[in-house]
């Protein structure tokens, strides 16, 4: 692909996820070694140790260190005065323990919006609104978000042409997104492995959406595959394939939103995603594409589950969506993709627990 096409497939695809995205609702690196620090005391308090201990605890501290440095970061902004930064981070953590191999440097920005004043923002399925953060809040906003792109070692990778040309772009559709108060629900794919991710949510708005819809979207920028292009990922994962498996892309993001977002409160993932998919299908009818394709590629995604055709594992630590088997394996022609698509909606409600008929798990 040359540098055209390749912007190209990326704002277009962007543009997919973030259609669909907004047509619907759309931790734990800390964790504390307890014998090492149990270690570390008894060392100290065992005065001919006191040397050995102290090398120990610097080994200790320079391997947690250096393990930190290695992982990928997760950074939240969040402007929200409807959510606190202990339930955005909790998401962010959960989300992000469950992920088997994260490769992506990601920024999420929170952010309240008022009443929608009908202007359409530049290139974006997104409308202005009234705007609720202050403009010492954009702009601080604005320089930490640059400042993400420009350390990033993926977009450090690049040409100095196209490294300029990304940040400026970016910061450009970011600046209006934030100065005119955008819905924007999106993952921006800066480079392959920089993600960012904003959610512009309506005070209106529940809870429960604008949460889901956090997870949902930040589970898009840990989707590996979905910014990759030939030569780094196959050739058979191009940009024709990659549009019709946006199904996938979609299902996949709420099949994970609603397990953390259930996870979170205490609730059962899968009646989730049975109950939205229903209220889809009662509401939109039968067609994949028909209701919001995040909810019925969820139900979908839940019936290969079902039978046998995706592990639900596969899902939830991101696997599915490293290596494009969205295009290679889970095509058109595969027969129960197939099924799926046009099954998906065979939820039945039967004394009070959700499940698929036998028709479509035959
Ligand atoms: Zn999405």
């Amino acid at each position: 692909m040359n540098k055209f096409n390749t912007i190209f497939f990326l704002a277009i695809f962007s543009l997919i996820i973030t259609v669909a995205c907004s047509g619907s609702p759309d931790v734990m690196d800390t964790a504390i070694d307890k014998q090492k620090e149990l270690d570390a005391a008894y060392g100290k308090a065992t005065s001919e140790m006191v040397n050995d201990a102290k090398a120990k605890t610097d080994a200790d501290a320079k391997t947690k260190a250096d393990a930190d440095a290695s992982k990928p970061i997760v950074k939240m902004i969040n402007l929200s005065t409807k959510y606190s930064d202990q339930t955005l981070q909790a998401l962010v953590d959960l989300s992000v323990s469950k992920i088997a191999d994260r490769k992506s440097n990601i920024i999420a920005i929170a952010y309240d919006i008022g009443a929608n004043k009908g202007n359409s923002i530049t290139d974006m399925p997104f409308e202005e609104h009234e705007v609720l953060i202050s403009k010492d809040q954009i702009k601080s906003t604005i320089n930490t978000i640059r400042s993400f792109l420009e350390n990033d070692e993926c977009i450090k990778d690049l040409g100095e042409e196209e490294r300029k040309g990304t940040i400026d772009g970016e910061m450009e559709r970011f600046t209006e997104w934030l100065e005119k108060g955008a819905d924007a629900t999106t993952q921006a794919q800066a480079c392959a492995t920089t993600r960012v991710v904003f959610n512009g949510a309506p005070t209106t708005q529940s809870e429960e959406d604008t949460l889901k819809t956090w997870v949902h979207e930040l589970y898009h920028a840990l989707q590996q595959d979905i910014a990759l292009e030939p030569p780094a990922i196959d050739s058979w994962c191009d940009e024709e394939a990659s549009q019709k498996s946006g199904w996938l892309v979609e299902g996949g993001a709420d099949y994970f939103a609603q397990h953390i977002y259930a996870e979170y409160k205490g609730l059962n993932g899968l009646d989730e995603i049975f109950k939205y998919g229903l209220q889809s299908f009662n509401e939109s009818g039968a067609g994949l594409y028909d209701g919001g394709i995040a909810r019925t590629g969820a139900a979908a995604l839940r019936l290969l589950v079902e039978r046998g055709a995706v592990k639900h594992d596969s899902i939830i630590d991101g696997s599915l969506f490293q290596k494009c088997e969205r295009v290679s394996v889970y095509h058109d022609n595969n027969p129960d993709v197939k099924i799926a698509k046009s099954s998906w909606s065979e939820i039945q409600y039967v004394y009070g627990k959700y499940s698929f008929k036998p028709s479509a798990l035959k």
